[in-house]
């Protein structure tokens, strides 16, 4: 059996990699995997059962018990500051990380709709997927991705403040970057794309030109 096409696409958090993952996805037919997702989903889980996130057992717990269908995954809670703090605790653990390395790759093998996978997230064309097709990473500077981050809040009807958004992303991108297991870093073979300087379309612009250069047109 031939393998199914894979796109890889990491960068720290709102660099936009998201959006051009469901746009990819949707141009190419393929299905979409948010890997942020999972490990939110994990600390979202020891959150609401009254636990402590940074509790290595009880975040394994939550991982092993992770599947495809689960509601969780598709929580709006989700998307909150705190849970992204929690899963960016469980995220440093390396069984929770083994935990849901399974998961992942048998999305990228067998995907639903089975024609090809989109996979975004920290470490999918380092650890997840090394031999996908074609492997992005997608970065911005801290302060263009704080602004976006407070406009994304505010359009939620959030209340945001661009300095507490600037350090919170700031301790993450340290935590992501210099941890042991799975540090945030681009592939050697990763096509870079900053979009600091791109909006939206820009940015999808200049990924299709390198995706189509790998896997051909949509
Ligand atoms: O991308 P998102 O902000 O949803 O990810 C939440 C956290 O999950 C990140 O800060 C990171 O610590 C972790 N993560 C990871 N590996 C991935 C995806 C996310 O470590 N593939």
């Amino acid at each position: 059996m031939t393998s199914l096409p894979v796109i890889a696409i990491d960068g720290p958090a709102a660099s936009g990699k998201g959006t051009l993952a469901r746009r990819l996805a949707a141009g190419y037919g393929f299905a979409h995997l948010d890997t942020g997702s999972l490990y939110r989903a994990v600390g979202l889980s020891v959150l609401r059962a009254g636990g402590d996130p940074a509790d290595e057992g009880q975040a394994l717990s939550a991982a092993q018990a992770l599947s495809p269908g689960d509601s969780v995954l598709t929580d709006p809670a989700l998307r909150g500051d705190n849970v992204a703090h929690a899963a960016s605790l469980v995220a440093a653990m390396v069984e929770v990380r083994a935990a849901l390395l399974k998961f992942q790759r048998d999305f990228a093998t067998r995907p639903p709709g089975g024609r090809g996978a989109v996979l975004d997230g920290r470490d999918i064309g380092t650890g997840i997927c090394p031999n996908a097709e074609a492997k992005l990473f997608v970065t911005a500077s801290v302060e263009v991705r704080a602004e976006r981050r407070v406009k994304e809040l505010q359009a939620a009807g959030l209340h945001a403040i661009v300095e507490i958004v600037l350090e919170d992303m700031k301790a993450r991108d340290e935590r992501d970057s210099r941890r042991a297991v799975a540090p945030l870093r681009p592939a050697v073979d990763a096509f870079v794309l900053d979009t600091s300087a791109l909006d939206a379309d820009q940015a999808f612009s200049a990924a299709l030109t390198f995706i189509r250069s790998r896997i051909g047109p949509a």
